[in-house]
């Protein structure tokens, strides 16, 4: 909270003048502009902000000693200019989030999001006995690329990789950048004979294209877990499982789809 001190200064005067101006939308169109700059996330939490505009309030009352009448237009007209203020940093919240949450490299979710997001998901599946498959997707020889192309060439490659996966699937799937080369892929209200389809074709895409102007050609290997019949306990278990799915592909010669529910010697 390093402008903190100035925020509440700022809103102490911005806050003085819109009373006493008599609630002036030029006054607090420039609040909003200049108190916006001062934020951060944590003083632009709600709870904060209220406890600075409640804080500052008394202080500006005390100060213009005006009858009772007066005052209740001041308050008022306070709660108004607090209205506006919680308005405008709920946006702000909104974007610093979802911010935080993008890989800047692909535009996808981040490691950062998937608490939040899977979740979600899983909480959504287990109260409506739903389904839902989670895959770990990894570049074959990912390090190779790097070695011979270059590391601004392997970002590209990364970059036009996640577009085909996302590309591949429906809007309510999910598609994180889970780490360097690997990306976490969640099919909500989907079981294996439903998921093998579009991961396949995630797969096959992958293969068949070619990639940066250097025209690379890749494969991926993919791992995928379902709820409930791989009977994880938790979130994190599934994506442990689709993780030991994907390991196992990579075991097998790269380049495949191997579903959790086929290891151990099933198939
Ligand atoms: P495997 O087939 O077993 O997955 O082999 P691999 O080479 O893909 O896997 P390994 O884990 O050995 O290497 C992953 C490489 O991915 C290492 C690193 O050079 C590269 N990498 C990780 N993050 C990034 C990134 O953000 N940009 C680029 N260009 N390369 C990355
Ligand atoms: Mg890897
Ligand atoms: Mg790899």
């Amino acid at each position: 909270m390093k402008n903190l001190k100035s925020f509440v200064m700022e809103y102490k005067n911005y806050l003085s003048e819109y009373l006493l101006k008599g609630g002036q939308d030029e006054v607090l169109f420039e609040a909003y502009q200049r108190l916006i700059k001062l934020l951060d996330e944590s003083s632009a939490q709600a709870a904060n902000i209220l406890d600075i505009h409640n804080q500052v309030l008394k202080e500006v009352l005390n100060i213009k000693q005006d009858n009772d009448v007066v005052q209740w237009i001041y308050i008022e007209r306070a709660t108004e200019f607090l209205a506006q203020i919680l308005i405008a940093t709920d946006a702000l919240l909104l974007t610093l989030k979802e911010s935080v949450e993008r890989d800047p490299l692909t535009g996808l979710y981040n490691r950062l999001a998937i608490d939040r997001i899977l979740s979600k998901l899983w909480s959504n599946a287990s109260m409506t006995k739903t389904p839902l498959t989670v895959a770990m997707l990894d570049i074959d020889n990912f390090k190779d690329i790097n070695d011979r192309y270059g590391h601004v060439i392997g970002d590209e490659l990364l970059k036009e990789v996640s577009t085909v996966i996302k590309a591949c699937l429906r809007d309510k799937d999910v598609v994180m950048r889970y780490g360097g080369e690997e990306f976490l892929i969640l099919l909500p209200e989907t079981e294996s004979s439903g998921a093998k389809k579009p991961l396949e074709r995630v797969r096959k895409r992958i293969e068949e294209g070619v990639f940066t102007e250097a025209r690379i050609k890749i494969t991926a290997s993919i791992g995928a877990a379902v709820y409930p019949d791989d009977r994880p306990l938790s979130m994190e278990e599934i994506i442990e499982f689709a993780d030991a799915a994907m390991y196992a592909a990579k075991a097998k010669g790269k380049n495949r789809l191997v579903f959790y529910s086929h290891l151990n010697g099933k198939n």
